[in-house]
């Protein structure tokens, strides 16, 4: 179980008597005192529920100069990490691995020479791969990044992929002006819920489209809560367009594909774009092949683009460095709410098949994340 942290009041006296505990010593010192860790790790491809085993270990007593002990807090389950898990992501850990990219952890005890971080700082991963779904670890104090302690633990768990990855499709692609609009495939992802937050924050209309199921009105509802102009299905997309009056999208957002007649995501997007508009292509939700007709690239001059954010990072010169202007960023976006917290679903690291079956549910209500702290805790 990821084990709780509670901030409490603490008298001066106990304040001393604490610093001057040895185990605080030593955290200071360079020296961690033992500790166990429980983790989800896999030692082959395939199925999560398949490969994935809990295990306990230990971890070492001493920790190298530039090595920090974390306590894992949160972790959530995202579509990569599965996809890792099944050998079907570009990046994978060396086997038997931990999963989990993404994550927020408290600092326990760092190595001599550690300058970043200090016992008690709350920190996010910034490079991918390190195994989050753990209660702790030790890793190397560069591929982590201290943040502000008022972030929600919910939020701070999702900042460093979802959050980023918003911002960039918004960003580096088309440059949007107040009035003009977007569409976008896969509109109740977490990604999708962040476009809508951010392009309401810069006045660009918002087109989503959302699967056509029992839930959709509850969804509908939700997305509008969060600033989206429309919201309608891929089959409904071009007539709510003209209903609506809206100028026609220079952004076209697709995470989904989906080759199939009625609900072809990616094609829904492409057919509605402004001539000359760009559908970036970012994920693939549905695992089917992407289909756009060709008339569009022929006679509307479409682009299409992809977009990798660990990749786009990992060709950069100081891919690192940009990563953590990037969280900076979004914390900013966070307590200037342009973005909302994160609605989560908390279930512990011992619940990890539970977890994975509220992942593929229809009516998950949030981020699903790895975490003993009750929803209410982590939204913050
Ligand atoms: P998420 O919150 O877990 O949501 C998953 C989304 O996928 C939901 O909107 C869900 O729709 C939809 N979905 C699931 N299975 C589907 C299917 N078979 N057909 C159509 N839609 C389906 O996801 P997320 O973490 O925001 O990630 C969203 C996408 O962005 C993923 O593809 C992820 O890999 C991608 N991503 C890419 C990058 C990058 O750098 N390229 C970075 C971050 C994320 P319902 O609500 O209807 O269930």
């Amino acid at each position: 179980m990821l084990a709780r942290v509670r901030p409490a009041a603490t008298p001066l006296w106990a304040t001393y008597a604490a610093w001057l505990a040895p185990a605080s010593l030593a955290a200071r010192c360079g020296y961690a005192t033992q500790a166990n860790a429980t983790a989800l790790s896999f030692a082959e491809h395939g199925s999560p529920e398949r490969v994935l085993r809990l295990q306990h270990t230990d971890l070492p007593a001493t920790l190298g100069d530039h090595e920090v002990r974390i306590h894992l807090l949160a972790a959530p389950i995202n579509p990569s990490d599965i996809n890792t898990i099944e050998g079907k992501y570009p990046i994978a850990p060396e086997l038997p691995g931990v999963p989990g990219h993404e994550g927020v952890g408290e600092v326990e005890a760092v190595g001599s020479k550690v300058t970043r971080m200090r016992p008690g700082d709350r920190v996010v991963p910034i490079e991918h791969g390190q195994g989050t779904w753990r209660t702790h670890g030790v890793f190397n104090e560069l591929h982590w990044y201290k943040i502000p302690k008022d972030i929600p633990l919910g939020t701070a768990a999702t900042m460093v992929i979802n959050l980023p990855t918003a911002v960039k499709l918004l960003s580096d692609f088309v440059q949007l002006a107040e009035g003009d609009t977007l569409v976008q495939s896969g509109a109740s992802s977490h990604v999708g819920r962040l476009v809508i937050q951010l392009a309401k924050s810069r006045g660009i209309n918002t087109i989503n489209l959302i699967r056509d199921r029992p839930e959709r009105a509850e969804q509908e509802r939700e997305l509008r809560s969060l600033g989206a102009t429309l919201v309608t299905t891929a089959a409904e997309c071009r007539q709510a367009l003209q209903a609506a009056g809206l100028p026609k999208p220079k952004l076209g957002l697709d995470c989904v594909s989906s080759a199939s007649l009625q609900r072809d995501s990616a094609a829904a997007c492409a057919k509605v774009l402004a001539p000359g508009g760009t559908l970036v292509v970012y994920g693939a939700m549905s695992q089917q092949p992407l289909t756009v007709p060709p008339g569009l690239l022929i006679f509307n001059d479409i682009r299409i683009r992809g977009f990798w954010l660990t990749g786009g990072f990992a060709k950069m010169k100081d891919g690192w460095r940009a990563k953590e202007q990037l969280v900076d960023h979004v914390c900013a976006l966070f307590r200037t709410k342009v973005i909302r917290p994160v609605d989560v679903e908390c279930l512990p690291l011992e619940q990890w098949e539970k977890a994975l079956q509220r992942v593929a549910s229809d009516d998950r209500t949030g981020k699903v994340l790895l975490t003993s702290f009750p929803p209410d805790e982590i939204r913050g």
